[in-house]
C-alpha cells in the first residue's frame, strides 16, 4: 500500500478491491449479498463516481459510503491533446502526492488506453524517459484501473455530447499496459487489475483486447503463461544480442537472451498466442541491415510480429529515431526471413507522448 496522505487516508479503497473482498466488506458492514454486486455494476458497468447517485443502493449505504469510502484514487493535474484530436495524455496525482501519465489513441477501428503500472521504473533503459527518472513505487490495483476508468468515462460524455452527429465511438476498445512502469516487476497489482476489468459483471474487457508489455522479466512471463486469463505479451527487445541489449535494456544482465527466448517460445507453446517484439529504433545503434539479419535468425520459427518503431527523443537522452528509408530497410530484411514487420508511426510527438515524458518535463519545471 502506498503511503497516503490528506483526507482519504482513513477511506477505504474500493478500486482496490477484488469482487470478493468487497463483497467480504459490506457484509462486515450488516449488507445483504447482493449489495456488492449491484455495487460493482455501479462502479465498472455505469463507470459511476458519485456514491449518492447510485440509486439502488440504500440511502444508509450511500450515506457510509461517502463517509468511509473512496473510488477515486486519481486527480487530473493535466491533460494534452495532440493537434489531430487521436492522441491525448493525463497526469494524474496520487494520494501520496506522486505523478503517472496515461495516453489515449483513438484509431480508425479501435480505442486504446495506455496504463501506468509504477511510479518510475527501476530497469533504466537508456532511451526512456521513465526509466531515466528512477523508482518511486508501486501502484496499487486500484491506481492501475482507475486510469482506464477515467478514459472510458471520457469518452461515454463526449459520445453523449455529440449524440446528435457521433464522431467519437463511446467506449474502449482495447487496453495497452505500455505506460510508466515494469508491470511484471508489480505482477499482483496489474493482474489484479487486469482481472478486474475483464470481470463480466463489471467492464467485461475481453483478454484478446489487453496486452502487456515488458522488457523481459524471465519468471513473470512464465507465470503469465499459465494464467487463465490469457493476456497478450508483448516483449521489448530492441537489440538482437546480449552485447548491445545489456546497454538498453540493463535487464538483459540478468535475463540474457537465451533465457528470454526460450521464455517466449514457451509462452507460444502454452497459450497458442503470438508474442509481439517491440523493436526501439535507435539511429546508428541498433538499426543496420546486418543488425536486421541477427534479429530474424534470433526469431526463426517463432510465432511473433515485430514492431518497429523509431525512437521518440527524450530530454538530455543521445538516442535519435532512425529514417524512415532506414526502417524500410530494416523491416524488410525481416519481412524477407519470413518475419511479420510493421513500422509503427510515432503517434502524438507533439504532446510528448512516450512513456514518462510528461512527468519528466514537469519535474523539471519547463
Ligand atoms: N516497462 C515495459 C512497459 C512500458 S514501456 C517495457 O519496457 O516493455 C513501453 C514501450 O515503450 C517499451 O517497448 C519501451 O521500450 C518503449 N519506449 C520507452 N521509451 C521510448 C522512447 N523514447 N521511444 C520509443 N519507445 C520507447
Ligand atoms: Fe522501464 Fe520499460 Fe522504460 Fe525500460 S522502457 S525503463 S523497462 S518503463
Amino acid at each position: 500500500m502506498p503511503p497516503q496522505s490528506g483526507k482519504d487516508a482513513h477511506r477505504v479503497q474500493l478500486l482496490d478491491l477484488t469482487r470478493p473482498e468487497l463483497a467480504e466488506l459490506l457484509g462486515q458492514w450488516g449488507e445483504p449479498r447482493y449489495r456488492a454486486d449491484q455495487l460493482w455494476r455501479w462502479l465498472y458497468r455505469d463507470l459511476e463516481a458519485d456514491f449518492t447517485a447510485m440509486s439502488n443502493l440504500p440511502q444508509p449505504l450511500r450515506a457510509r459510503l461517502v463517509a468511509e469510502a473512496s473510488c477515486q484514487p486519481l486527480a487530473l493535474v493535466e491533460e494534452l491533446v495532440s493537434r489531430d484530436r487521436r492522441t491525448r495524455k493525463a497526469l494524474f496525482r496520487l494520494a501520496d502526492g506522486e505523478t503517472v501519465e496515461t495516453v489515449l489513441m483513438l484509431y480508425e477501428q479501435r480505442q486504446t488506453v495506455c496504463i501506468s503500472t509504477q511510479v518510475g521504473c527501476a530497469i533504466g533503459c537508456p532511451f526512456c524517459a521513465t526509466g531515466r527518472s528512477g523508482f518511486v513505487r508501486n501502484l496499487t490495483p486500484g491506481e492501475i484501473v482507475a486510469q482506464v476508468l477515467h478514459y472510458a468515462r471520457r469518452l461515454r460524455e463526449e459520445a453523449q455530447e455529440e449524440a446528435t452527429s457521433p464522431q467519437v465511438p463511446s467506449s474502449l476498445s482495447n487496453v495497452v499496459v505500455m505506460g510508466m512502469g515494469e508491470p511484471l516487476a508489480n505482477y499482483e497489482a496489474t493482474w489484479q487489475a487486469l482481472e478486474t476489468l475483464n470481470d463480466g459483471q463489471g467492464f467485461a474487457l475481453g483478454a484478446r483486447h489487453m496486452t502487456l508489455s515488458t522488457a523481459g522479466l524471465v519468471p513473470g512471463i512464465e507465470r503469465m503463461s499459465q494464467e487463465k486469463l490469457q493476456v497478450g505479451l508483448a516483449v521489448s527487445l530492441h537489440a538482437p544480442t546480449d552485447r548491445l541489449r545489456n546497454r538498453l535494456v540493463p535487464l538483459n544482465r540478468r535475463y540474457p537472451l537465451a533465457e528470454l527466448m526460450a521464455a517466449c517460445r514457451r509462452y507460444v507453446q502454452r497459450t497458442g498466442r503470438r508474442v509481439t517484439f517491440e523493436y526501439a529504433l535507435l539511429q546508428g545503434i541498433n538499426d543496420s541491415d546486418e543488425q536486421a539479419e541477427q534479429l530474424a535468425r534470433l526469431l526463426h520459427g517463432l510465432l511473433c510480429h515485430v514492431n518497429l518503431i523509431p525512437v521518440n527523443p527524450v530530454q538530455g537522452s543521445p538516442y535519435q529515431p532512425s529514417s524512415r528509408p532506414r526502417a524500410e530497410s530494416f523491416r524488410h530484411i525481416l519481412q524477407r526471413a519470413g518475419i511479420a514487420a510493421t513500422v509503427r508511426l510515432r503517434r502524438g510527438l507533439d504532446i510528448e507522448a512516450g512513456c514518462g515524458q510528461l512527468r519528466q518535463r514537469r519535474a523539471i519545471g519547463n
